[in-house]
């Protein structure tokens, strides 16, 4: 359906796409995963010609796109496209935000626009939305009228950027339903995400972009399971941290557990698990506090994607000291807390170091 040979694009000096080739099958979902700034958001503005591409070919149904004579506008219908940040007219109505398209490009009457767009969004689970405006609604909602709107559009393949990194937590799971529920009636689509469980489930195949290329693509299998290029596993297995040095005992633990809630938003932690960090952090600090004017404590909070496990590791430098184990503890309850809390408590002393490496329960 769509064939892409040898696509490049620069900015000015800056390559951005260096040489990317790769079809997309109708019915095919391709997510596209990546570290930021790898050319993903341009290379589908590039394919829906958002971009001007600066090499390579783009055919779809065996058209030529890059043709000169090609009607954009007509592209960008077949390959409709949908945002991080929603984009919706916010003086008109949720409807109107949906009728305004095939109204004006494709010719239909209001009447056969209002109910097809009703049908759409009763399709997103919006129906009773139809008069209200972009503001009244959350951004789960307003990202559920962003698909409808693609929809009214009736493209070949739709096109998403990072659909849910905009989003609270909260409502990132509404927004996938919807992309899940597209998927399963058969529709083209490549999504550009940072849900790796999600590009897991929805996906019949995975590029990972790095360095202006598809680095690797495979079924989601290969390419969570088996990556075979350097850094592709180096990013499937990354482990995101958030380090603290703490060395006085007047620490400020709300703002500690303030970046810890922060960080276990970003990525996308359930409600347990962040309580639980939280609530072990808190407990483990008031035991090591009555020690902190002599020693340093780093505190790192380290996620792992790929186990999908979160560990607390508190590193300590000198003598053999495990504050879990210590005659001073101040009492048995914290102690309690955090063994209650935890999942798995392993402690070394080495070359004067003493890790202690706490995983919390999920
Ligand atoms: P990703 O979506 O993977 O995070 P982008 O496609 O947004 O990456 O950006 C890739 C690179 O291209 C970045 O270095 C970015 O700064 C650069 N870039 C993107 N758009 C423009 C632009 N309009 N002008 C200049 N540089 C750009
Ligand atoms: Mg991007």
């Amino acid at each position: 359906m769509i064939k892409v040979e040898h696509l490049s694009k620069r900015y000015g000096d800056l390559t951005v796409l260096k040489d990317i080739s790769t079809e997309i099958k109708k019915g095919e979902v391709v997510s596209i995963i990546g570290p930021s700034g790898t050319g993903k958001s341009t290379f589908l503005r590039c394919l829906n010609l958002l971009d001007q591409p600066s090499g390579g070919s783009i055919t779809i149904d065996g058209e030529n796109v890059l043709d000169k004579k090609t009607d954009v506008a007509k592209v960008r219908q077949k390959m409709n496209m949908v945002f991080q940040s929603f984009n919706l007219f916010s003086h008109l109505s949720v409807l109107e935000n949906l009728t305004l398209a095939p109204i004006k490009l494709k010719g239909l009457s209001k009447e056969d626009a209002e109910k097809k767009s009703m049908d759409l969004l009763r399709l997103v689970g919006l129906g009773e939305k139809a008069d209200n405006y972009p503001d009244e609604l959350s951004g789960g909602q307003k990202q559920r009228v962003a698909i409808a709107r693609c929809l009214a559009m009736e493209p070949e393949i739709i096109l998403f950027d990072e659909p849910t990194s905009a989003l609270d937590p909260t409502m990132v799971s509404e927004v996938l339903s919807v992309i899940r529920k597209l998927a399963k009636e058969g529709m083209t689509m490549a999504i550009v995400t940072h849900e790796m469980a999600f590009a897991r489930d929805v996906s019949n195949r995975v590029f990972y972009m790095d360095q202006g290329l598809i680095y690797e693509e495979g079924t989601p299998e290969q390419i969570f399971d088996a990556p075979q290029k350097e850094r592709t596993k180096a990013f499937i297995n990354r482990v995101r941290n958030l380090v603290f040095k703490i060395n006085s005992q007047d620490f400020d633990l709300y703002a500690i557990n303030a970046e810890v809630e922060g960080f276990c938003e970003k990525q996308f932690l359930s409600k347990k698990l962040r309580d639980n960090a939280l609530l072990i952090i808190e407990e483990l600090l008031l035991i090591y506090k009555p020690f902190l004017n002599e020693l340093e404590l780093v505190l790192t909070v380290a996620y792992s994607e790929k186990t999908e496990s979160l560990e607390l590791i508190c590193e300590t430098a000198g003598n053999h000291f495990n504050p879990l184990e210590s005659d001073h503890l101040p009492d048995e309850i914290g102690l309690n807390l955090v063994r209650n809390f935890a999942s798995k408590i392993d402690f070394i002393w080495e070359n004067s170091k003493n890790t202690l490496k706490i995983t919390i329960k999920k």
